[in-house]
């Protein structure tokens, strides 16, 4: 088994929902146990500010599962939730991350891990920190040494840990 981290994010009328169903069904994933999840942030938007705020989180799973096939399944949990939000509330907006995975770092055509945004996003090193607080990058870089661990006054916390649970 083991160690990956994976960024969630939404935007949708109910972001929260979305989110406490993407953990429910990375918790259900093959060969994969769900170990840690982050208190729920709240960001705002990145680029176009013409749409809501984003509902973050960071979630720890222990897997069997070869990189690959992790963010094959993390891309069909975001099509489920796709076809859920294209019936009720519009275009897909669940995003699922693979952040980290063991010391990897892989560079294909459709994976690039550690994810390269997330070094520079209080919205995915702020909750990645609640989880794992010694966290390292393959280059040996502290997760609480990046200035994105000092987050700004734009990221809230929404709820405590066990938000996910219903
Ligand atoms: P965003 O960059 O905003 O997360 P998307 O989720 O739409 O945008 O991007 C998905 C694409 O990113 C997928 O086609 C996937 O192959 C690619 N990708 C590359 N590395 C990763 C990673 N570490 N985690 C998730 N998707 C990745
Ligand atoms: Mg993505």
């Amino acid at each position: 088994m083991y160690p990956a981290f994976i960024g969630l994010g939404a935007n949708l009328g109910q972001p929260r929902e979305q989110l406490v169903y993407a953990v429910q069904a990375m918790a259900s994933l093959p060969d994969t146990r769900l170990t840690h999840v982050s208190r729920l942030y709240g960001s705002p938007p990145i680029g176009p500010q013409d749409q809501p705020d984003y509902v973050n989180a960071v979630a720890r799973l222990e897997t069997a599962l070869t990189p690959h096939r992790l963010l094959a399944e993390l891309q069909a949990i975001e099509n489920d939730a796709g076809r859920v939000r294209e019936r009720h509330w519009g275009p897909r907006t669940l995003d699922l991350d693979l952040l980290l995975y063991a010391d990897d770092e892989i560079r294909t055509v459709n994976l690039t891990v550690p994810h390269p945004e997330m070094v520079h996003r209080a919205f995915v090193i702020v909750p990645l920190l609640d989880i794992a607080s010694d966290a390292v990058l393959p280059n040996g870089a502290k997760a609480a040494s990046l200035q994105a661990a000092t987050p700004g006054p734009d990221l809230l916390v929404l709820a405590e840990s066990g938000w996910w649970q219903t």
